[in-house]
């Protein structure tokens, strides 16, 4: 056996790793800073008026293109917790009800424990001693970082000096979100796609995916370059600028919405750097994976976990 294996990250790579592990009969735990379940496929929820609005405010559709995760996509399907989104194009999948679905549907059968902070890592003897933030300390055989790469390189650091260097050689570009709620329909698409050099590089109609309220609840993304111009804004002044760009961008004019807020994604998108699409120390009992390791996309984030678990189980006597 393996022992324990503890998993920092209980996002879409995290998780796929735990999974794969679990199915093996191996003892998994995973802490997840967030208070739910999410990562970077959260959704976020607001009360307007007395009704709820729910926001993918991060990834806004995913692709199944590698064979493994087109087969766990099609499991979410049946249980639906996911469905397609033609509006995204014809290879879009959208978690349903909200994008946190196949994350929520994934996390039930683990052991996750959310709202708990990895604060450090000490290599042992005969394993790890990970600290949490609430100055508990958990022990383990194996241990898997599952985290953004600087994050990652954080934890890493005096851990894994491969693997540190892999984390900080990786870094990932901001995203500024605007949540909004107008109370009228806006004349104009679903989603819009910005031209280079535009402020708004991404807007969905959120109440118009499969599974919504219809709603007139929108999602606007700020592009890399102007996210990382304004990256120390403050998010009430964001909001005004990007709602004012979406608007010129959409072409739905002057609108006033009920309710918007912004949200700052400091590490939403890796520009991954070449190697391996997941790390593991056999000798250690170290490993790391996530979506910076392959490419800023949910699909990548799964498959870097799950080829993390194989070679995990593969070192080891029980398959
Ligand atoms: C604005 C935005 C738009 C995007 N759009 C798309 C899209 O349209 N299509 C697409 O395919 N992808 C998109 N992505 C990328 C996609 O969301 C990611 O590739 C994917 O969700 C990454 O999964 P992950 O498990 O690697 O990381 P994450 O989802 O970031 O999961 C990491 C988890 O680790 C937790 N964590 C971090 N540090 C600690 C710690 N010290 N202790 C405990 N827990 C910790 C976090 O709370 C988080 O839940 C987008 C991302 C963003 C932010």
């Amino acid at each position: 056996m393996a022992g324990t294996i503890i998993v920092v990250g209980a996002g879409m790579a995290g998780l796929a790793c735990a999974t794969r592990l679990a199915a093996a009969g191996q003892q998994v735990s995973l802490f997840d800073k967030g208070r739910g379940p999410g990562g970077r496929m959260a959704t976020r929820r607001a009360e307007v008026e007395g009704k709820t609005h729910r926001f993918d405010h991060g990834a806004q559709f995913f692709t199944a293109r590698d064979d493994g995760f087109r087969a766990r996509v099609e499991e979410w399907q049946r249980a639906g917790v996911v469905a397609r989104w033609q509006a995204a194009g014809e290879e879009a999948w959208v978690g349903t009800p909200a994008m946190n679905a196949p994350i929520r549907a994934a996390a039930e059968p683990l052991d996750v424990s959310w709202g708990t902070r990895v604060a450090g890592i000490q290599s042992r003897d005969e394993g790890w001693l990970v600290s949490l933030d609430d100055g508990a300390e958990r022990f383990s055989d194996s241990i898997v970082l599952a985290i953004p790469a600087e994050q990652a390189a954080e934890l890493l650091a005096g851990l894994h000096d491969d693997f540190a260097d892999r984390a900080r050689r990786t870094a990932s570009r901001p995203c500024w979100a605007l949540m909004a709620v107008f109370p009228d329909r806006l004349e104009c698409l679903d989603t819009l796609r910005g031209d280079d050099g535009e402020a708004v590089s991404w807007a969905a109609r959120n109440g118009a995916k499969p599974g919504r309220d219809g709603s007139e609840s929108w999602v606007v993304h700020a592009s890399p370059e102007w996210s990382e111009a304004h990256l120390e804004d403050d998010a009430a002044s964001v909001a005004a600028r990007l709602l004012d760009a979406f608007l010129h961008q959409s072409g739905a004019g002057a609108r006033a919405p009920v309710h918007m807020a912004a949200h700052r994604w400091r590490y939403a998108m890796a520009d991954p750097v070449d190697g391996p699409p997941a790390l593991w120390d056999a000798t250690r009992k170290l490993g790391v994976c996530g979506d910076w390791l392959i490419a800023p996309r949910v699909e990548s984030a799964w498959v870097s976990g799950t080829r993390l678990a194989e070679t995990m189980l593969d070192s080891i006597d029980v398959h």
